[in-house]
């Protein structure tokens, strides 16, 4: 993973995967175009935030579509974090329906949020 940088400790605090205050650095998630706020534990672990991979996994089609490295850093996180699968089976699930629901949307294009361009 590459880290692109070095947190300086005064506007992040927290690892964005496991919410500990600790040393941080920031890296590029691989597969996913954000930088992340990780902890030594969770960038060592190859853990990443829940909401990302749960996000990009249900964007991919479902564990079943993922490349190999992805399926790794799924388990990786999963294990790191101490969830259930059940739980991130159900997330990509609910993930997965709410894309569905959205593509299925035959009205003017939405408007967007104040601020948005
Ligand atoms: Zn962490």
């Amino acid at each position: 993973m590459t880290i692109t940088g070095i947190v300086p400790g005064q506007d992040q605090k927290k690892c964005e995967v496991c919410g500990q205050e600790r040393p941080l650095v920031v890296a590029a998630m691989p597969g996913v175009p954000v930088s992340v706020a990780y902890c030594r534990a969770c960038l060592d672990a190859n853990a990443h935030p829940w909401h990302l991979v749960v996000a990009n996994t249900a964007l991919i089609g479902g564990l079943d579509e993922a490349a190999d490295w992805w399926k790794e850093l799924v388990d990786a996180t999963i294990k790191h974090l101490r969830r259930p699968r059940s739980k991130f089976d159900d997330d990509v699930a609910a993930e997965m329906a709410e894309m569905d629901a959205e593509l299925r949307y035959e009205g003017e294009y939405p408007e967007l949020p104040d601020g948005v361009r």
